[in-house]
Order: structure tokens, then sequence, then C-alpha cells
């Protein structure tokens, strides 16, 4: 990337409380204008219940609300598909929203179950309370570190609740074309999420084949030479590059706040007007 680059206009990736950020979806908005953004998203995992409140405070601010969703799925792996520009009422999302929400509660109770059984002591279903809406490991991370059984959550992830490590524990996800399928018929535009994180390149024209729509070049995960390629990639496959900073508002990793990733004004613009 040049130096010289111009300033992030648009985030379409970021997280709440309504999933495993920090911030209330409100802060998020003021928090986002605060940074300079015009136009966000607020893609939760697995769910849309941020949106009233977010696109009341985001309009507030002068910030231009998009309305997203995070889906995590499955396509051999784990991949997750952004849908961008839905309808946060959609039914079909809102019953897929309400499906993951009983399962996700269900598996933190599973994983602090085995938590015990490993002697360590937090109470799931106190966790799932306080998550509200989508309670995942992000959560038992930071109720492990204040318990002080791991000093940080990315330790917590290393010694306890990483894939294969003790305390994983395994759960049902969508499959990304049925994702896709879902985003489309909610009027979304369907993104693949983090394309840097999840090794899917030779996928990817079967996806976009299956509907997926744009390629998330831009994220704070990826390097310049990453982005380059995922743009490369996109017009190759002649779908649309979307770009946020996948912020969940602890800013532990350093890297994923707002202003790290995103779209500069013109590429926004070519998005809306080609979506
Ligand atoms: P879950 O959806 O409950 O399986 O949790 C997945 C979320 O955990 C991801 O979206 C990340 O936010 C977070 N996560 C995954 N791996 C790590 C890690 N090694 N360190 C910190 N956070 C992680
Ligand atoms: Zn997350
Ligand atoms: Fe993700
Ligand atoms: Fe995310």
């Amino acid at each position: 990337m040049s130096e010289s680059r111009a300033a992030i206009f648009a985030d379409l990736h970021c997280h709440s409380l309504y999933s495993d950020g920090v911030d209330r979806a409100d802060e998020v908005a003021r928090k986002a204008a605060a940074a300079g953004l015009k136009a966000v998203a607020l893609t939760d995992h697995d769910t849309t219940e941020g949106w009233d409140e977010f696109s009341e405070s985001a309009r507030s601010c002068g910030v231009e609300p998009i309305p997203g969703i995070e889906v995590s799925a499955t396509h051999g792996r784990e991949v997750h598909v952004l849908g961008l520009f839905i309808d946060p009422r959609d039914a079909a999302i809102r019953v897929y929203a309400k499906s993951r929400r009983d399962a996700r509660g269900a598996r933190v109770r599973r994983i602090c179950a085995r938590l015990a059984e490993l002697g360590m002591r937090v109470d799931g279903n106190e966790i799932v309370a306080k998550a509200g809406c989508n309670a995942g490991r992000p959560h038992v991370a930071r109720a492990l570190v204040a318990a002080g059984h791991a000093s940080s959550v990315s330790q917590a992830f290393q010694k306890w609740l990483g894939d294969g490590r003790p305390a994983y524990v395994e759960y049902e996800r969508i499959a990304a074309v049925d994702a896709i399928a879902m985003i489309r018929s909610a009027g979304g535009l369907a993104s693949l999420a983090h394309p840097g994180l999840t090794d899917v390149d030779r996928h990817m024209a079967g996806l976009v084949a299956a509907g997926l729509g744009a390629i998330e070049a831009y994220h704070a995960d990826h390097t310049g030479a990453t982005a380059a390629r995922y743009v490369r990639l996109a017009a190759t496959l002649g779908v649309c590059v979307t770009g946020g900073s996948d912020r969940h508002g602890d800013e532990s990793p350093g890297r994923h706040v707002f202003g790290s990733a995103g779209l500069i004004a013109d590429d926004f613009r070519q998005l809306v007007a080609r979506r």
C-alpha cells in the first residue's frame, strides 16, 4: 500500500456487545464518528439485534449506518461470510439468529463444563446471561482472565479454547453456500470475510458461482500485499471489494482499530453503485 493512502471512509466490518465486541452498538457508532468514518456496517456474529441502537446513534452523529451480519459458516473449514446491506428484519435471518443464539449458549455451557473438569471454575450460565446475545469463546476467555486462569485472552485461547485445545467444543455451522443464499434473499451482498486468514482461495470461484458477490480484500489482519492480491482476485472473478477493521473494541491485538482498514470514499461509492 502506498504511503499516501487516502483516509478510510467506510468500515464494513465491526462488532458490538451484541456479539463479542466490548462496546454497546450505539457506542460503536459514536466511536466510528469520532474516528472520522462516514459509513459503517455493524457486522455482529450471527445477529442483527444491534441494528436499531446502532443505526439511530450513527445517524445522529452523521455516519451512514449499513445493516450487516457476519455469518459463521463452513466450507471444508470455518469461513466467515459478511452480509452487507441486508434487511436487518428479514424473517429468515431472524430465525437463523435465534437458532444460533440458543446453540451458542449451549456450547458455552459445555465449554465451561470442560473447563471445570480441568479444574477451572467459570460460571457458564453467568457468562451466557452477561453476553446477552451471542456468547462465544471470547466471553469465556475474558472470564478465564478475570478469574486469574489466564494472563490474557489470547493466552486463554492458546492454552484452553483454541481449535484442538483441551476445552475446545465444536459446534454446527451453516454451509457457506447456504449463508450466501440467505444473505442474498435478505437483499444483501455476501462478502467473504478476511480471506487471508482462511485459505479458501481455490474455492473462491465456486463460492462466486454460488452467489458470493464480494471479497473483503481490506482487513486489519491483511498486509498491503495480501489486500492487493484479493483486489486482483476480485477483479478476475468480477466481484466487488469490501473492507473493514473487524474492530471488537478491546483493541487487544492492537491493530483492529477504526481506521486500520476499510474502503476509501471512491471504492465505497463504487461498491454502492455496483452491488
Ligand atoms: P467462537 O465464535 O465462539 O468460536 O469464537 C470465535 C472468535 O474468537 C473469533 O471471531 C475471534 O474473535 C476470537 N478468537 C479466535 N481465536 C482467537 C485467538 N487465538 N486469540 C484471541 N481471540 C480469538
Ligand atoms: Zn468476533
Ligand atoms: Fe471473522
Ligand atoms: Fe469479525
